[in-house]
């Protein structure tokens, strides 16, 4: 006869591969392990190889005997539902990430909005977890007592349960806030997943090699007996087969540890798009294995019942290797679930049961709390587990146990699926719905499992419901088809409430949530940390709105209405990760309320709206996508637009603040969309809210001083209506800047101005020029007539030489007034040459004060020009330098030259010119001095010749800032550039 095994040694070894479990999960928690490896999509879809529970590990033997090929649902539902992962699995991963959901309770409770529907899912889930809980501990203490031959079920179940727990404990709730993932557990049940497949493909492989000796082996002893294999087809047809089929794919949304991994504990989103492979081809090999095991068992004639063969292929063979493999991997299937399911399971009643009843005094540290709670919980829920085992007295097969399990589950896939795709669906209907399933399935399979109810009497049909292998299907069918057409009337005859249709929104695939534009009384995150301090305490109020804060890149000095919003919404996900969105909700609610608008003026946010739209553009097809790529194309015309746009809200929320605005302002929109007007600083904020008060449309010409500058600027306005809040008006502010033109047009009425008092001027010269004519004649004839009389000859030579300068300034007021008439014969001038004349006939008058003429130019420096008229433009500089300077004050003229230009500048030690009249120095006729002194057509004169000269002139006043004196004109003239060395000795020569 076999081997048997002492329990001590198999008690031995369990407590070994626990403590190995142990060692994986520690030193993946210590960082032994390379991120990259726990991280990879590989890890992640073996860690959804929790799965295969003992269940799968021994029962689908057993399935496979009862149902033939049907044992395959197992494996093809699940399979299912991941191969529709992009429509199934990521919208729900999106949800749970972006809220903060960490169990099927948790989305319920948030997307129905309702404390009962996470209570109650909750309550199921326990309920109809427990059978499959007892399944695990029953398989392992049965799977003992084969290989012992000794009943010693309970004590061998409750010290397994012990160490689970421990497990649980130290690896699984080690954080409390769904945001953090427990990598040692993720990295542990992917290790355990390694172990169940390695046992099971390592005895389907011994059973085909070994026990039928290879294929042809096989296929002979399949021809000897036909009948095993028409069995497995038989069955195919019938009901069960499309139940199972429909149980296992819900299974992998509903089922507590599914989610938990799926969702909860996902390190890494991308590696979900592996798993919808991965996980239907690990599942495949394991199923491989299923038939081997099966056929083997049967041609040993093991003496085990069908769900154990994989233990009883070893021991018939009395192979203890096998028969220990065996073990192993079903010990690891099992606790892989139990932990799992538990952890999953103590959060929901945490958030749903726990929380809702007490709350941790703000005084204490939550945190601990939480953790200590969530730690009693476990251990209450793997007791419960223990007791219902022990309830039952071990008398079940696996199947049915399992069976009964997965039914209850599937009550939740309605609720689930509606969460995505029916919008429509409402609390009343889904907590009515959820009732009457769990109803059915509590009549029809749990009481027939624990009471041991030899029928049901149905008077309607006038038949006795017996719960077998055969009829099971109805029950589920019937209870799910309950469940659904409740939860369609309820849902489609009630009413619906605002906030849940706004959750409902959310979870919507491909929906973009929109969120009411409301105000909130906090208006700063100091303000939201003191609010929530109220129910959380200071220290962890502040840490979590600091972690908000951090996790939407907002300053801490944030105080956007929109921003603000943003982090209300943001700390309800992460306190919804912390206590689930229950009391998430309350708190935030409570203790961050808006404003109630006493106006009623309620919008959605355009501005979320539209950075939503951002994230989903790659997801969009079709219409939308076309739709998306006009709206983009829209708002990329406004955002280039070469004018400021800014677009307001009623509440004058700015929605819109484009490039040419930010340009202009020097304010960035980040900063500023979805903040109220008032917020910006001046003097925009003074400029665009008189703006809006004004009746007018258009406001021309505004002056603004920006940074030392003036500014021009053009404002229009338009009322626009908000396009989702029909009847509230908005604003579209433009904002035009004009200075260039301004100043274009002031240039221009300058010059203008000029030319008709140049022409005025001209009048009056050409009237002049007739009497200087006359003196000059007469200076001429009373030379002639005193011949001989030296001093008369003298006088008379001065007058004229006098009146010849009158005619030449009356000349060039003439042309000035003709201003770019000249008939010029541009020559080379040297500077220096003319600034000698100059200097030189300024001494013959000597009327003025003294002062000192310097002569700086370089020799080297020549110009374009008329000699002529240069000297004009250099005697009206230095005599107005000599008038305004102090007796024996310094005059210098200097040159300074560029490759296109020179300067000729007059510097000088006097008065200098008052800011007041700098803009009016040239005009004709304007002067400061004494009447008779000065005639003011100097630097008028200077500026027609210069710009006859296509030169310029600045003046520079004081030009000693330091003692507030002086004066420099620069006058900037075109270079003359010699092309040969030669004509310039030429020039110097004569
Ligand atoms: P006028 O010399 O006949 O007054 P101008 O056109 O030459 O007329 O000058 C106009 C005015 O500009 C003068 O009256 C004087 O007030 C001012 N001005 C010109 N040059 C100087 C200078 N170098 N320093 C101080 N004031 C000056
Ligand atoms: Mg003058």
């Amino acid at each position: 006869m076999l081997t048997s095994f002492n329990l001590t040694q198999l008690i031995l070894i369990s407590a070994l591969y626990l403590f190995a479990l142990f060692g994986v999960a520690w030193l993946s928690e210590r960082g032994m392990i390379p991120r990259r490896i726990i991280y990879h999509p590989l890890t992640y879809t073996l860690s959804l190889g929790v799965y295969a529970s003992a269940w799968a590990f021994y029962g689908t033997v057993g399935m496979a005997y009862q149902y033939g090929f049907g044992f395959l649902a197992s494996y093809l539902g699940v399979s299912g539902a991941y191969l529709l992962a992009p429509v199934l699995l990521y919208p729900i991963l999106r949800i749970t990430r972006t809220y903060q959901l960490s169990s099927l309770a948790d989305l319920f409770a948030f997307r129905f909005r309702s404390t009962w529907a996470g209570t109650l899912t909750t309550l199921f889930m326990l309920i109809g977890m427990l059978p499959l809980l007892a399944l695990q501990m029953q398989a392992i203490a049965d799977s003992i007592s084969i290989l012992t031959r000794e009943t010693v079920h309970e004590r061998v179940a409750l010290s397994y349960c012990a160490l689970i727990i421990l497990f649980t404990i130290l690896f699984g709730s080690r954080h409390v806030a769904t945001r953090e993932k427990h990598e040692g557990l993720v990295f542990a049940i992917a290790f355990e997943s390694v172990v169940k497949l390695l046992a099971l493909g390592g005895i389907g492989l011994y059973a085909f090699y070994q026990v039928f000796g290879g294929a042809q082996g096989l296929e002979d002893w399949l021809l000897s007996n036909q009948q095993v294999l028409s069995s497995l087809h038989t069955p195919l047809q019938e009901g069960p087969w499309r139940t199972l089929l429909l149980v296992f794919f819900a299974a992998a949304i509903v089922m507590p540890h599914m989610y938990h991994m799926a969702f909860t504990e996902n390190l890494n989103p991308r590696a979900l798009v592996s798993a919808s492979w991965g996980l239907p081809l690990y599942l495949l090999l394991i199923s491989l294995a299923v038939p081997l095991i099966l056929w083997a068992g049967l041609k040993l004639g093991s003496n085990t019942p069908p769900d154990y063969f994989t233990l009883g292929v070893g021991i018939s063979l009395n192979n203890p290797t096998l028969a220990l493999l065996a073990y192993v991997g079903g010990l690891s299937a099992s606790s892989g679930v139990i932990i799992v399911t538990t952890l999953a399971l103590s959060g929901m009643a945490l958030n749903h049961l726990v929380l809702p009843l007490y709350q941790p005094p703000a005084e204490g540290n939550i945190y601990r709390w939480l953790k200590w709670t969530r730690r009693a919980l476990i251990i209450a829920i793997i007791a419960a587990g223990y007791g219902f085992y022990l309830l039952l007295g071990s008398e079940q097969d696996l199947a049915n146990l399992g069976i009964v399990a997965f039914v209850a589950t599937l009550q939740f896939l309605p609720g689930a699926l509606s969460v995505l795709y029916w919008q429509t669906a409402n609390r009343r209907g889904f907590i009515a719905g959820v009732l009457t399933g769990i109803g059915v399935w509590l009549v029809s399979m749990l009481l027939p499992l624990l009471g041991n109810i030899q029928g049901i009497y149905l008077p309607v049909l006038d038949i006795v419901y017996v719960l077998d292998d055969t009829s099971w299907h109805l029950a589920a069918i019937a209870s799910l088809a309950a469940n659904v057409l409740v939860f369609t009337l309820v849902s489609l005859f009630t009413e619906t409430s605002p906030e849940e249709q706004s959750a409902a929104e959310a979870c919507a695939v491909d929906n973009v949530r929109r969120p009411q534009r409301r105000e909130l009384q906090a208006s700063s995150p100091q303000e939201f940390a003191a609010q929530l301090a109220k129910p959380l305490g200071a220290k962890i109020a502040q840490r979590e709105v600091e972690q908000a804060l951090r996790d939407l890149h907002l300053p801490f000095d944030e105080n956007r209405p929109y921003a603000l919003r943003r982090l209300r919404d943001r700390l309800e996900a992460n306190l919804s990760g912390l206590m689930g969105p229950n009391v998430a909700q309350d708190i935030v609610e409570t203790f961050l309320p808006y404003k109630s608008d006493s106006e009623g003026y309620v919008t959605e946010d355009i501005h979320f709206i539209e950075s939503r739209l951002e994230d989903y553009h790659s997801r969009l097809t079709g219409l939308a996508a076309e739709l998306d790529a006009l709206r983009r194309y829209h708002r990329q015309t406004l955002q280039e637009l070469p004018m400021g746009v800014c677009s307001l809200a009623k509440d004058q929320e700015i929605l819109m603040w484009n490039r040419a605005m930010e340009e202009l302002t020097g304010i960035p929109a980040q900063r500023l969309v979805g903040s109220r007007l008032a917020t910006i600083a001046e003097p925009w904020k003074g400029l665009l809210e008189s703006f809006i008060n004004l009746p007018d449309e258009h406001l021309h010409k505004q002056r603004l001083a920006l940074d030392g500058q003036i500014r021009w600027l053009n404002l229009h306005k338009a009322a626009i209506d908000e396009p989702l809040a029909p009847g509230n008006t908005g604003l579209v502010l433009l904002v035009e800047d004009v200075t260039e033109t301004q100043m274009l047009e002031d240039k221009l009425i300058h010059s203008e101005r000029l030319a008709s008092i140049g022409r005025l001027a001209a009048g009056v010269a050409h009237e002049i020029g007739n009497p200087i004519t006359g003196i000059a004649c007469l200076a001429q004839n009373l030379r002639e007539e005193r011949e001989g009389d030296e001093e008369i000859a003298e006088i008379s030579a001065q007058i004229i030489q006098q009146t010849k300068r009158v005619s030449r300034i009356v000349q060039s007021l003439m042309s000035f007034a003709h201003a770019g008439g000249r008939q010029q014969s541009d020559e080379p001038v040297c500077l220096a040459e003319v600034t000698r004349e100059a200097i030189s006939l300024l001494s013959l008058n000597r009327q003025g004060v003294e002062v000192q003429f310097l002569n700086l130019c370089d020799p080297e420096h020549w110009v374009e020009g008329d000699p002529q008229r240069l000297a004009q433009v250099l005697i009206n500089l230095l005599s107005n330098a000599r008038d305004a300077s102090p007796p024996g004050g310094i005059i210098r003229v200097r040159s300074e030259a560029s490759e296109q230009t020179v300067d000729l500048i007059v510097e000088d030690e006097g008065s200098g010119i008052p800011k007041a009249i700098m803009d009016r120095l040239f005009e004709p006729f304007f002067t400061t001095k004494d009447p008779g002194k000065g005639t003011g057509l100097g630097l008028a004169l200077v500026y027609s010749i210069v710009e006859e000269h296509y030169g310029q002139i600045t003046i520079d006043s004081p030009a000693d800032p330091e003692q507030q004196r002086g004066t420099r004109i620069r006058v900037t003239l075109p270079r003359y550039v010699d092309t040969t060395s030669a004509v310039t000795r030429d020039r110097r020569e004569s």
